[in-house]
């Protein structure tokens, strides 16, 4: 029976991934399988109750379990802690680098029901389907960082390193996905400026002529942004640093009608972390307004990737299409009209879906 952790999180991560272990217990019923939950503290929360954002028996939990549910840390009571007791900082960074997480897929995919929920135009975005693989545990966010005073004035620094092996071992995973999908690989980096950049290029060139029924196209990330809005059918897989894809797919997700509907896998060491793209949402946290899609699609990524449940995981995705079909819509959808509906009732609706198929 796998076992999955749940990390709840912060604000509207209370909300979310109640609705993901529903559509979890759904597919149970569905096709007769059992999954093993148990919970456990994280950020903010975490903080409170144990004055560490990451406790050592959440981490132990972690390294146990078969899988982890995440729903999101942060906000703003936290943020004035010293840096290394924040809730992103102290938590969700060391347990991608010590689960070893060192890739995150975020698929953003329109679903036909949201087009007039996209900033987009329908011609414009009608079709997009694209996944971003962001390096998760080198880059910008990892690399060495400190402040100073320097002639009397303070300065602060962070550095962007890359090792080889570090870009090859994302590259290869990137390649090998857009393999299984339209063949075609766009690699983002900002090569006319960064040394990093210039190392990432050359390794992913190299890399390509091992994959030589695959298309690879090189962006620099200042156009990669712009394409994105431009013409976003154009992506299968994109390829990225790690902070490039950290905005590149706020950027997609968005286009695809909301941040709440982007799901991501961070993958690479033994135990996967499936979460959604967003934050914990401050704004509208405890008012049940948040859109649960996003964590329910993540639990689709984590059976069809940790659990090879292939046909339960588009169960899972079928329910969420069923659902918008019929006009359902969270708050954050709703600028295109529809029947509104809470986190818990979109969660119920989800649920009711995947069990009558
Ligand atoms: P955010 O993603 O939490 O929110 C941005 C906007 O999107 C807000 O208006 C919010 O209401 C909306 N939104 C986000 N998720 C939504 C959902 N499921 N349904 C409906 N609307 C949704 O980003 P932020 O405001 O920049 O950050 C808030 C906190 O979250 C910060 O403390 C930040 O550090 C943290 N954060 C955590 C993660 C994570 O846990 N992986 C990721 C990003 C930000």
């Amino acid at each position: 029976m796998p076992k999955i952790l749940l990390l709840p999180g912060d604000g509207i991560g209370q909300e979310i991934v109640p609705e993901a272990v529903k559509a979890l217990e759904a597919v149970g019923k569905r096709f007769n399988r059992s999954f093993q939950f148990q919970e456990a503290l994280i950020g903010g929360t975490a903080y409170d109750e144990c004055g560490h954002p990451l406790p050592e028996s959440t981490l132990k939990l972690c390294q146990e379990s078969d899988a982890i549910l995440l729903g999101a840390i942060g906000g703003p009571k936290w943020e004035q802690l010293p840096v290394h007791l924040r809730p992103e900082m102290g938590a969700l960074l060391p347990l991608r680098k010590k689960l070893r997480l060192y890739a995150n897929i975020r698929p953003a995919v329109l679903f036909p029901d949201l087009i007039a929920a996209s900033p987009l135009k329908p011609e414009v975005v009608q079709g997009m389907d694209l996944i971003v693989v962001r390096e998760l545990t080198g880059g910008l966010y990892f690399g060495p960082k400190k402040r100073e005073i320097v002639d009397g004035e303070e300065q602060a620094i962070d550095t962007l390193v890359y090792r080889a092996g570090e870009i090859i071992r994302i590259g290869r995973l990137a390649f090998e996905l857009a393999r299984k999908r339209r063949k075609k690989l766009t690699s983002v980096d900002k090569a006319n400026v960064l040394a990093s950049s210039r190392l990432w290029r050359e390794v992913m060139t190299e890399l390509g002529r091992e994959y030589p029924d695959v298309e690879l196209e090189h962006l620099y990330v200042d156009n990669c942004s712009m394409q994105l809005v431009r013409k976003p059918t154009q992506f299968d897989v994109i390829v990225t640093e790690n902070t490039f894809g950290d905005i590149l797919t706020d950027e997609a997700s968005v286009l695809t009608g909301s941040i709440g509907m982007l799901a991501s896998a961070s993958i690479g060491g033994e135990v996967a972390l499936y979460e959604p793209a967003h934050g914990s949402a401050p704004d509208i946290a405890g008012q049940q307004k948040a859109n649960p899609l996003a964590t329910i699609l993540s639990a689709a990524l984590m059976l069809d990737i940790s659990f090879n449940m292939h046909q339960e995981a588009r169960a899972v995705e079928d329910a969420v299409r069923a659902v918008l079909k019929e006009g359902y819509r969270t708050p954050d959808l709703m600028h295109s009209g529809g029947k509104e509906v809470t986190t818990a009732q979109m969660g119920d609706l989800v649920a009711e879906y995947i069990q009558k198929g």
